[in-house]
């Protein structure tokens, strides 16, 4: 189970998944993700997670928060941003990652 950030209204259900078999909770430090995904050279390299005969391409994205992922489903071709891209209120730490990351 990732993040795409780690801010608590996306962390606050970790608990109960922490226990469960065969799930791993990744942890919610740039290192974990670029651990875990592979990822050499945070934020320029794309890591990505194959779910079975399904790729999911892992975007570094900082900005709104310095562990910041998008998430892009090449069968859907769909993108989750988390809450990096969306219209309302955006509440980004780092403009500089921020810009490099849209
Ligand atoms: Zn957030």
């Amino acid at each position: 189970m990732a993040h795409t950030h780690a801010h608590g209204d996306h962390t606050a259900g970790d608990s109960q998944f922490k226990y469960k078999l065969r799930t791993v909770v990744l942890g919610l430090e740039v290192s974990d993700v670029t651990s875990y995904f592979n990822i050499q050279n945070w934020p320029l390299q794309n890591g990505q997670i194959d779910l079975g005969n399904r790729i999911i391409e892992i975007i570094p994205i900082p900005g709104h928060q310095q562990a910041s992922i998008a998430l892009y489903d090449y069968a859907t071709k769909l993108l989750l941003s988390g809450d990096s891209f969306y219209p309302g209120r955006l509440y980004v730490r780092d403009w500089p990652a921020y810009k490099l990351s849209m």
